[in-house]
């Protein structure tokens, strides 16, 4: 089903007693956010919760204790659970089924509604409410739990700014609209608090991660006459500093904030061979396309795909070429 709001969305979840949450894998804040502020909001509302991501979450977002206390890594227990004990199965933030991870094979077993902001979303679910005007699931979830009439308290309404903070770079993003705003200011009234926010996401940075920084920009390279900026984040160099691939930086938005660069792209290795491409612009070239030309998918300012390969050298080129032909022609 397509073009729904909340209000159909609400209907189904009143009629569940048991429900599953779903992120996506390689867990971003407005994913675990939007997690979270459905298994508490829910919760209030008296219903039973099991909120999973077929991934390990990145220490940052760690930092907020109901992060860990809220969402279960699948496994086989879980996996019981699942099946013996929920019928109904919300998917937020994930914009087609591969960013599930696992759980994808058991879609067939549940009702599924999906609940995303992705413009390259491919309707999935037995029911999508997808609108790619918001800047972040979160939003949504802030949406659909007030027309729930779900009372915030003020963890309720930190971890729900979490995802629209982080999905909108701290409302400087593109995707920031004067909703985004309204939201905001709303939920800072029910007392979220968007300065422990931003200590634990941008004032926990490991050293480590500066040193790698310098490594990043070592193999900094530009194209296309300084358009297009592009790094490696090879396993190599993460283990020079003792860093896990879930934990590594993104880096691309340092890229980005080059002058005259519009495309910013970094390859980061995160199982041997196994590189995920992040992708971000500033003005006017929409990279969702270009993920999407290479399995992926996103927003138009941000997005991101997948590629194995042993040659990352040739593909590097490959994309760069790509990518050059996309911005000239
Ligand atoms: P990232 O560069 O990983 O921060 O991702 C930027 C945006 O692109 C996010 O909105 C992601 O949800 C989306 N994205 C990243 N990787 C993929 C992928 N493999 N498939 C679809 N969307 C992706
Ligand atoms: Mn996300
Ligand atoms: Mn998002």
């Amino acid at each position: 089903m397509h073009d729904v709001d909340e209000k159909v969305v609400a209907s189904e979840i009143k009629k569940s007693n048991n429900i599953l949450l779903v992120g996506h894998i390689l867990p971003d804040g407005d994913a675990v956010s939007s997690l979270v502020s459905m298994s508490l909001g829910l919760e209030k509302l008296g219903k039973r919760t099991l909120a999973i991501i077929d991934d390990e979450i990145g220490e940052y977002l760690l930092e907020f204790p109901l992060v860990k206390e809220k969402i279960k890594r699948l496994d086989s227990e879980i996996e019981q659970m699942m099946f013996n004990e929920f019928d109904l199965m919300l998917i937020l933030d994930a914009s087609s089924p591969d960013r599930i991870g696992r759980i994808e094979k058991y879609l067939s077993y549940f009702h599924v509604i999906v609940i995303d902001h992705h413009i390259t979303n491919t309707y999935y679910g037995n029911i999508n409410w997808v609108d790619p005007s918001m800047g972040a699931t979160a939003q949504m979830i802030y949406k659909l739990l007030s027309f729930l009439n779900v009372d915030y308290d003020e963890q309720l309404a930190t971890m729900n700014l979490l995802g629209i903070a982080t999905d909108t770079g701290f409302f400087k993003y593109e995707n920031t609209g004067a909703e985004t705003f309204r939201v905001a200011a709303s939920l800072t009234e029910k007392g979220a608090n968007i300065s422990y926010i931003s200590n634990r996401i941008h004032g926990n940075t490991p050293v480590e991660h500066i040193y790698l920084y310098r490594d990043v920009i070592s193999k900094l390279k530009l194209a296309s006459k300084g358009m297009i900026a592009y790094s490696l984040i090879t396993l190599g160099m993460l283990s020079k500093y003792n860093i896990l691939p879930k934990d590594s930086p993104s880096l691309v938005e340092n890229l980005r904030s080059i002058k005259g660069v519009e495309v910013a792209m970094v390859f980061q290795e995160y199982e041997k061979n196994l590189y995920h491409v992040s992708l971000r612009s500033k003005e006017w070239a929409d990279v969702s396309k270009i993920a999407l030309e290479f399995g992926g998918g996103g927003h138009p300012r941000a997005a991101g795909f997948s590629i194995r390969t042993d040659n990352i050298d040739f593909e590097i080129q490959k994309i760069v070429e790509y990518i050059t032909n996309f911005l000239e022609n």
